[in-house]
């Protein structure tokens, strides 16, 4: 067994688009960083998912010359519908003054433009984290990596590994929905055009993705294994059926499915900790804010510990600002999504009328619709 020592500033666990961001964002800075995953380096690439973007993601990730403009999709309309009721809205990029209302993304091709950028001395890939231990002078960790022990300690830990699991400190509302991810082909071209559902099983996102869609059909756990068990053809009529015969598809392809749970963490900072991304909230996808919240969360983050004049990477009064700073957007982002979630994912008739009425508002009444859009363009910038 041989024994590994090492002293950094910033140890960033999890290398999934977060914590690459927020390795890039301090690429350069004073603070020497360490970046840690379970994983094997590319492991990303058999990640099924794609991701809406929203424009000023598109920003952050081009300012850290990280954005492949050749593997995102412009989404220029979203069109706004529910099944088996009345009322129905249109959100147009052209409304906006802007090229697009946000881009889709496969996971793969975000994680590879982010990965391309690290280099070859940032990252300890295959390393599984046995100890964490804190006190008021550093963080320590202990790292299994093969027949490698590696001790570090560095003055903060940032978590970035993703959903976290059952903590005390992690609130977790299971929706009792799976997310089948798939991406199907349209009989017709899509004209850049993103469409949400709602159904009463949960709603549907198709979102543009290359020529094809990007397919996120939101249903009970029991029929998701259904869905994954039916042929491409009895797949694809059970797909138009929902949008009421009014889209065809004639292909569809890697089809996966993922548990769907809000689990958001009350505290984000303690002590030379700090919890960034999935790691700190995990929230459904419906309205496509997870990557988006994560990516805001590594950016603020970064600027904090650039911006401080201490050169304690774990100082308390800078850590403590950067955990009010993200109040707004957090908790805005998750209400905002949980609260679409529960009032779209039901079939009571009440709500299915008051859930028109809503449509039908959204269109009607610019400002409302502009609330909601500038929601999806800006993220935190639009909270009020
Ligand atoms: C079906 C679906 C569709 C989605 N659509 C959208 C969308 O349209 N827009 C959007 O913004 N978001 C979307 N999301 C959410 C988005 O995928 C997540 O918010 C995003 O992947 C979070 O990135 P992350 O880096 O925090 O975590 P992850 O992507 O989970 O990466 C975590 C990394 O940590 C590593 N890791 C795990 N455990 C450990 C450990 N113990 N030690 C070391 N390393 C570890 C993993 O190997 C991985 O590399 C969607 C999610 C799903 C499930």
């Amino acid at each position: 067994m041989t024994e590994h020592g090492e002293s950094v500033d910033v140890a960033i666990i999890g290398a999934g688009p977060v914590g690459m961001t927020l390795a890039l964002a301090l690429a350069g800075g004073p603070h020497r960083v360490r970046l840690i995953d379970a994983r094997p380096r590319g492991a990303w690439s058999s990640d099924p998912r794609a991701l809406a973007l929203a424009h000023g993601s598109r920003q952050v990730l081009e300012g850290l010359q990280a954005w492949n403009r050749n593997a995102a999709t412009a989404i220029s309309t979203i069109h706004v519908s529910q099944r088996a009721g009345f009322g129905r809205t249109l959100i147009d990029a052209s409304d906006y003054g802007l090229p697009a209302l946000g881009y889709v993304m496969r996971y793969r091709d975000l994680a590879a433009a982010l990965d391309a950028r690290l280099g070859d001395s940032l990252l300890l890939d295959n390393c599984s984290v046995l100890r964490v231990d804190s006190d008021d002078i550093h963080t320590g960790l202990t790292l299994r990596r093969a027949d490698e022990t590696w001790r570090i300690t560095a003055k903060l830990v940032v978590h970035a590994e993703g959903t976290p699991g059952n903590d005390d400190d992690v609130r977790v509302y299971d929706y009792r929905q799976h997310a089948l991810v798939a991406e199907v082909r349209p009989a017709a071209a899509h004209d850049h055009r993103a469409w949400e559902r709602f159904t009463a099983d949960g709603p549907i996102a198709l979102l543009p993705l290359d020529s094809d869609f990007s397919l996120v059909f939101t249903v009970p756990p029991e029929k998701a294994g259904e869905l994954l068990e039916l042929d491409e053809q009895a797949f694809l009529a059970r797909l138009h059926e929902c949008f009421a015969g009014r889209l065809e598809f004639t292909a569809c392809r890697t089809r996966a499915s993922f548990p769907l749970a809000l689990r958001i963490r009350r505290q984000i900072t303690a002590g030379r900790q700090v919890w960034i991304g999935n790691a700190a909230q995990t929230l459904h996808p419906v309205s496509g804010q997870g990557f988006n919240l994560g990516l805001r969360d590594a950016w603020e983050l970064a600027e904090t510990l650039l911006g401080t004049a201490s050169d304690d990477a774990g100082d308390a009064t800078a850590l403590a600002a950067y955990g009010r700073r993200r109040v707004i957007d957090r908790n805005g982002s998750a209400a905002f999504t949980d609260g679409i979630v529960r009032v779209f994912s039901n079939d009571l008739a009440p709500l299915r009328f008051a859930r028109g009425l809503g449509l039908l508002a959204l269109e009607l009444l610019p400002p409302l619709r502009h609330f909601v859009a500038r929601r999806m363009i800006w993220g935190a910038r639009a909270w009020p």
